[in-house]
């Protein structure tokens, strides 16, 4: 199922709007958020309601606006990253270094993208090895993630990153409430944020349901139950502490930049 496919499935019997951006919080005089303002193709509106949903990602304006803390902790690998206009002949494989590292492949039907993870070095050391070195490394230790790989023209495809971990102290104030992302995002490795998201898309539309007239005590509620699922996820990430392997160091191939000589 493609991405189109997927969005107009959520999208159905929805009042969405297209091309339109959040850009700032109404606030009645106590300073409770009662609704939305928006800039779309015909400039700004205004849209009120009992309770923003923020589902807008790690990054999350409406997160900033309400002036919800995110703390953040740095992982100690940074990752390498790679994203490819060719597939490649499956949708996912993962492997485990000797020293705890893990690379891995994406595949769906436009493209491929892969991942693994180094050490903290700067994109400069990072990506000297060169486009050809690094799409060999890839191919020797996925070969799956040839055709995706051999794809790649330019460094400019890529990326070396640091990758941080996200949660906040606390999910909601009074008229807007934070979920998916834009309320906890975890490592690399963790593998469970989108079906974590839809849980709390569930969760919250349960705590509404039974608290139909009260923004607050729904929020209080859906923050209550919640809690007990997410905060475990975020205690015992595998980015914060390597599980290393029988020898703890990395094979030859392994390593980044590969040994010289
Ligand atoms: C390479 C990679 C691999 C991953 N693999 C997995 C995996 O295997 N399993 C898994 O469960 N998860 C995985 N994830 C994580 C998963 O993709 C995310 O957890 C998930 O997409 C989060 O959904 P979200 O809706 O909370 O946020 P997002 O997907 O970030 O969506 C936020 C949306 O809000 C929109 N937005 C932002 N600002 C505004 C604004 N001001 N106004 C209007 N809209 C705005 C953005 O355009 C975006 O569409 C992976 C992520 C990456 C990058």
């Amino acid at each position: 199922m493609n991405i189109q496919k997927v969005l107009s499935t959520l999208a159905r019997d929805l009042p969405v709007m297209y091309e339109h951006s959040v850009v700032g919080l109404l606030t009645d005089a106590d300073g409770r958020v009662t609704g939305v303002e928006v800039e779309g193709p015909e400039g700004r509106s205004t849209i009120e309601s009992d309770l923003v949903v923020a589902c807008d990602g790690v990054m999350s304006p409406v997160r900033q606006m309400a002036g919800l803390e995110a703390k953040v902790t740095e992982l100690s690998d940074a990752s390498l990253t790679f994203m490819s206009p060719e597939p490649v002949g499956t949708s996912f494989k993962m492997e485990y270094f000797a020293d705890g590292g893990h690379i891995g492949l994406l595949g769906w039907p436009e493209g491929s993208a892969g991942w693994r993870s180094i050490d903290r070095m700067g994109a400069e050391k990072a990506l000297a090895p060169g486009l050809d070195a690094i799409k060999k490394m890839w191919i020797d230790l996925i070969p799956e993630s040839e055709p995706g790989v051999s794809a790649l023209t330019s460094l400019d495809q890529i990326r070396y990153g640091e990758p941080k971990i996200m949660s906040c102290p606390r999910w909601w104030t009074p008229g807007v409430v934070i979920i998916g992302d834009s309320a906890h995002f975890f490592g690399p490795e963790t593998g469970v944020s989108s079906g974590l998201g839809l849980g709390d898309a569930h969760a919250l539309a349960q705590a509404i349901m039974q608290n139909r007239d009260d923004p607050d005590a729904a929020c209080a509620s859906y923050e209550t139950w919640r809690a007990p699922v997410i905060r475990p996820y975020e205690a015992t990430d595998p980015g914060l502490s390597r599980m290393m392997g029988a020898s703890g160091e990395p094979r030859p191939e392994e390593m980044w930049p590969p040994p010289s000589g």
